[in-house]
């Protein structure tokens, strides 16, 4: 294994042991490119790093690109002549097995008191655009706790996190400093026993990893349970631990044998969704399936009817002679909704028209906003359909900043319908999570410019406002009206479905 293990090193690990092992032994070819979302996040981190180091003077230490042990000595030599704040510093200490180990915290502020030093030492400070202190920031600023304490001879007395609302979050360092010298000893082991750790997909920590596509190539070709959804790591352990190992497997088990360790509810839903896959087709979602199945082994009787069948809602997908399909695309770090999508589908004309409610400047959300309530008002007994929680939340938000009455929002707000939610609490699809992209594209649907996803979309908006391109405006306008046909053509086979 490499000999040196640094604070960024650390933290993959914390994410995903798997992503750590591959940094160090994967072939790079396998790896792709950064993500323009990911990209645009990274630069926005350095440039609030930037803001915030700029409030008050700092020195900054001059040494080689990752050239640790240049910027230790040059970390050290400011450290010695006290200075009072010092950024981007480098700190390292070695192991009782010779390894390195290296952080850099992004401010070191001098405090009052003995260290080697003198009558002085530091305490550490991590940066991080996040909204909160999540646990893997409290890890990385006791590791740069640890590493300072090696280095100037005496523990910091304290540790400090600044996230995106500047207000400095102490860490409780007697809860942290013992977590991640159990995380710092797992990982030290994992990567010394060079054993490669199993795929496990996850949405939420694989989605802009640079490993993904090898890595989901591999789980595919396994048919590995992360991909079925509703699967967690936890999950997956208890599966493993019944002897459950396949999709084909959990799809012909006793509801009964699971809720030895799941909830009733999760074990019904767990079988329904891999007989989804295992049949490749849409189920019917049966609410507490295993009530069910239970009442009539127990009864033995094919008469018996238990007391109330659950049969999902599908009573609330309205059709209507006009509808509409909104979604939205928004710029978070702007807490900007600069387009506001809306297809109008007339049955008795046959007729499908997109509008593209587009601020060209952030400062037109407000116009944008005044035009779609004009827009669906046209349509008073229109349903609105949209795909997940988010445009509703925005709307609010909207009609709270330019102080819409309650008035017209109640009204509108009522016309809403979640389609995401309708899937969800009524069928089962043989698909590895219930996106919009991997529902429709399991439908047939596809989206005119492949490779375009909504995080690419922020990324394209902030280069508009940079460049004053006007394709990049196409290819979002495109990419807006896609997410609403999909949506539709979700709805309208949502629907046949029913009818069958
Ligand atoms: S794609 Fe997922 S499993 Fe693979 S290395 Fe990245 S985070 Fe880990």
């Amino acid at each position: 294994m490499t000999n040196v293990l640094t604070d960024e090193l650390l933290l993959e690990y914390k994410r995903c042991r798997r992503r750590a092992f591959l940094e160090i032994y994967g072939d790079p070819s396998h790896q792709e490119q950064p993500q323009d979302f990911l990209l645009k996040l990274r630069r926005d981190s350095l440039a609030h790093k930037q803001a915030i180091l700029d409030i008050a003077p700092h020195q900054q230490p001059n040494y080689p690109y990752r050239d640790w042990e240049a910027g230790f000595q040059a970390t050290w030599q400011l450290m010695q002549q006290g200075t009072e704040r010092i950024s981007q510093g480098v700190l390292l200490a070695k192991t009782a097995e010779g390894q390195t180990l290296v952080c850099s915290p992004d401010l070191l502020v001098k405090q009052p008191g003995r260290s080697i030093f003198g009558d002085w030492f530091y305490v550490p400070t991590i940066i991080k655009l996040g909204k909160r202190p999540k646990p893997e920031y409290k890890l990385l600023a006791a590791f740069c706790t640890q590493l300072l304490a090696v280095v100037q001879r005496v523990w910091p007395t304290a540790a400090w996190l600044i996230l995106r609302r500047q207000h400095p979050h102490g860490v409780n360092l007697d809860i942290w400093i013992p977590a991640m010298q159990q995380l710092l000893r797992e990982c030290l082991e994992t990567l010394q026993q060079q054993q490669e750790p199993e795929v496990f997909i996850s949405r939420q920590k694989c989605g802009l990893c640079q490993w993904y596509s090898s890595c989901h190539a591999i789980a595919k070709s396994q048919r590995h349970l992360s991909l079925l959804p509703g699967v967690t790591p936890r999950r997956y352990q208890e599966l493993l631990s019944l002897g459950l190992t396949t999709v084909e497997a959990i799809a012909t088990t006793q509801i009964t044998t699971l809720e030895s360790v799941l909830s009733q509810e999760i074990a019904s839903d767990l079988v329904q969704q891999a007989q989804a896959t295992a049949q490749n087709r849409a189920i019917l979602r049966h609410h507490n399936y295993s009530t069910l199945q239970n009442f009539q082994v127990l009864n033995g009787s094919e008469e018996y009817q238990p007391p109330s069948t659950p049969v999902p809602d599908i009573n609330s997908l309205p059709t209507a002679d006009v509808e509409l399909y909104f979604d939205i695309e928004a710029e978070p770090s702007l807490k900007l909704d600069y387009l506001l999508g809306v297809l109008v589908v007339e049955r008795h004309t046959h007729t499908e028209t997109f509008y593209p409610l587009l601020a060209e400047q952030p400062t037109a959300e407000a116009s944008i906003w005044q035009r779609f309530l004009e827009l669906v008002w046209l349509y008073p007994d229109a349903p609105i359909f949209h795909f997940a929680r988010y445009e509703v939340e925005a709307l609010k938000r909207l009609a709270k900043l330019y102080h819409t009455p309650s008035v017209l929002m109640q009204p509108l707000l009522s016309r809403f319908i979640d389609v995401h939610q309708q899937v969800m609490n009524t069928v089962t699809l043989p698909v590895e999570s219930y996106s919009l992209k991997n529902l429709a594209r399991w439908l047939g649907f596809e989206w005119r410019d492949r490779g375009i996803n909504g995080s690419q979309c922020v990324c394209l908006y902030s280069q508009w406002l940079e460049t004053g391109n006007r394709s990049l405006l196409e290819i979002i306008r495109r990419y807006n009206e896609d997410d609403c046909r999909a949506t539709y053509h979700l709805k309208q086979w949502l629907a046949d479905f029913y009818r069958c």
